[in-house]
């Protein structure tokens, strides 16, 4: 193999198609097209977030055919895979993790995993925009303390600050989807209740 083949991983979204879709839900109108290209973006992200947490735990998947190989997160093994001959050292596979947003604990992996299997399942514009905006409003969990961190940030482009003060100001409006403005409200109370997160000026 003359180059390493690297895994490579879903970016997170653009916070600019989502506000769109949020400024036309407000108005009452429900853009398919949109609805789906925003919807399957994150669903690609979250089924890389979720191969990069299984990745770290013990189980990556081959770069070529996606094959899991088994390592002991030891930084100098070599990552082989049997089926394709596909070959990395886990060192430079954990690399391409790092410092992505890509890692989390159960409770969001729950969340994501959630995700994957109802959105494609939607049957109406509604049930996926409520999907969309359930998953967007989530939080990382500890049992100790509860709500931790919004998982925005591991979803849309931006740092921890930025997303959290998009999510603040998405539209809402009286032709939103039923359900989302109760979810905001939820979420501004859970976004409270962490102490150390910078807040929105006006929150
Ligand atoms: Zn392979």
């Amino acid at each position: 193999m003359s180059a390493e083949t690297l895994p490579e991983w879903a970016p997170r979204v653009p916070p600019a198609k989502i506000q769109r879709l949020y400024e036309l839900d407000a108005l009452g109108i429900q853009d398919e097209e949109l609805l789906d290209e925003v919807g399957y973006a994150l669903l690609a992200r979250c089924q890389s977030f979720i191969a990069a947490n299984q990745a770290t735990a013990g189980q990556a998947a081959c770069a070529v055919c996606g094959r899991l190989i088994a390592h002991s997160k030891i930084k100098e093994e070599l990552l082989h895979c049997p089926a394709c001959g596909w070959e990395l050292t886990w060192g430079a596979y954990f690399a391409t993790i790092q410092h992505r947003q890509l890692s989390g604990a159960e409770p969001v992996l729950d969340l994501f995993g959630e995700y994957v299997t109802q959105f494609p399942a939607a049957a109406s514009p509604a049930e996926k925009m409520l999907a969309i905006d359930t998953l967007i409003h989530g939080f990382h969990w500890y049992y100790k303390f509860g709500p931790t961190r919004p998982v925005a940030v591991n979803l849309i482009k931006g740092r921890l600050g930025e997303v959290v003060a998009f999510l603040d100001r998405l539209s809402l409006g009286p032709g939103s989807t039923p359900g989302i403005q109760e979810t905001h409200t939820e979420w501004k109370e859970k976004l409270d209740s962490i102490k150390w997160i910078r807040k929105p000026k006006d929150s």
